[in-house]
């Protein structure tokens, strides 16, 4: 079984340019599809496609009326993006499942493995419509969103052989789910930083996003003596000096400052207003909450010593995801069966997990990404540490009935 070789075949099903473009509903989309069919009957799943677009695969106990495990992620990707992202948490349990079928174990409950059609959100002005149905928080309004072509997603969705009014009888009662578990490359550089293959996650990070406008005056950067400026980007400098400081500070907490807007923004002229972004994120909402309450302090306080006008706002805030304890502990357990280090991370990325946690229990594992690069062509994992990733999953089936 070699992986790579599957990761490099749906690769194939793209746009053709650099890296993989496979947008959701399009031609690139059935043929993936039609691969990951294919291999689904291989591993003795049996096939269907949801209202939502979301491929489902099931393994099915023998114990009649058993609740089902979820796995999956998404199959789609952004554009020039890489072969591993979303893809290959769809492929590595279609694997595991291949073995257990290979071997003639049955398990206590059902598997059902999804491949959503849309997480990345490059297509629609929305995402994460796969895990919103199931979970029964999609907005129906939604299918009326159009791409650049102007095809609304409702349209999309018929050509690809869905019935979008069926949506709405896609909620699964939560009481029949044991919970989703998901397998996605980390996209960031930890594991490798500490030489490991795979990791525990323990969470998804919340997001704040803060819009900063500091207002100071232009005029003549020849004639106008330093302590006479009103500069507000000197001024919002200062707040990106500050606010990587208090990151620097505290585990568990990640603050970036982009999409600067400078104004008149000319050589010769001392910059008038300048208007910034702060994000945050943390797995820690009370810790990420009180960090943007000191964000802003400082920020006041800058702009008074600076004399300077400001506002900011928050833009967007999103809670964060703990995965569950349960099978955080049965995660552990497959890897002390395989001697391999239990190391928890946290997930800065939002996932199709998190839209799940909606609706049940999550879990995820992490699998290294070579110099923690993703949503790039040069996007890798290598065969060994995926092959690890599928004992895991593996392990993790078989000790859930434990
Ligand atoms: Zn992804």
């Amino acid at each position: 079984m070699n992986i790579q070789n599957y990761i490099n075949t749906i690769a194939k099903c793209s746009r053709p340019a650099e890296g993989v473009t496979r947008l959701p509903f399009t031609n690139d989309h059935v043929a993936a599809n039609k691969l990951l069919k294919k291999w689904m009957t291989d591993a003795g799943l049996k096939i269907s496609l949801d209202a939502a677009g979301t491929l489902i695969g099931r393994y099915i106990s023998p114990i009649k009326n058993s609740k089902t495990l979820l796995i999956g992620s998404h199959q789609d990707s952004g554009y020039n993006s890489g072969r591993y992202d979303g893809i290959m948490g769809i492929i590595l349990p279609i694997l595991a499942l291949k073995e257990l079928n290979k071997k003639k174990i049955s398990l206590p409950f059902n598997v059902e493995i999804l491949a959503f059609a849309d997480e990345e959100g490059v297509r629609f002005p929305t995402a994460l419509m796969g895990p919103r149905s199931l979970a029964g928080t999609f907005n129906l309004k939604d299918l009326k969103l159009k791409d650049k072509n102007n095809i609304t997603i409702e349209q999309a969705l018929k050509n690809f052989g869905c019935n979008p009014k069926n949506i709405k009888s896609l909620k699964r009662n939560k009481k029949k789910l044991l919970g989703f578990f998901e397998i996605h490359i980390e996209q960031g550089p930890v594991l490798e930083s500490k030489k490991l293959a795979v990791g525990i996650v323990n969470g998804i990070s919340g997001i704040s996003r803060l819009k900063l406008e500091i207002e100071g005056y232009a005029s003549h950067a020849g004639t106008t003596p330093m302590h006479l400026r009103k500069d507000s980007l000197a001024a919002t400098a200062e707040v990106i000096n500050t606010v990587e400081k208090i990151a620097n500070k505290n585990n568990n907490f990640l603050a970036t400052m982009a999409s600067i807007e400078n104004k008149p923004n000319s050589v010769n002229a001392i910059p008038a207003k300048s208007i910034s972004f702060i994000e945050c994120r943390s797995v820690d909402d009370l810790k990420r909450k009180r960090l943007e309450k000191e964000i802003i302090k400082k920020v006041k306080s800058i702009c008074k010593k600076r004399k300077l006008k400001f506002n900011i706002n928050k833009t967007y805030d999103q809670s964060a995801v703990s995965c569950d304890k349960k099978m955080i502990n049965k995660l552990k357990k497959s890897f002390n069966n395989l001697k391999l280090n239990p190391f928890v991370l946290m997930s800065g990325a939002t996932h199709d997990a998190s839209a799940m946690s909606d609706l049940c229990p999550i879990s995820m594992l992490f699998v290294r990404s070579q110099k923690g690069l993703s949503h790039n062509p040069k996007e890798f994992t290598s065969e060994n540490d995926m092959q690890i990733a599928v004992k895991v999953i593996e392990k993790f089936l078989i000790n859930y009935k434990q």
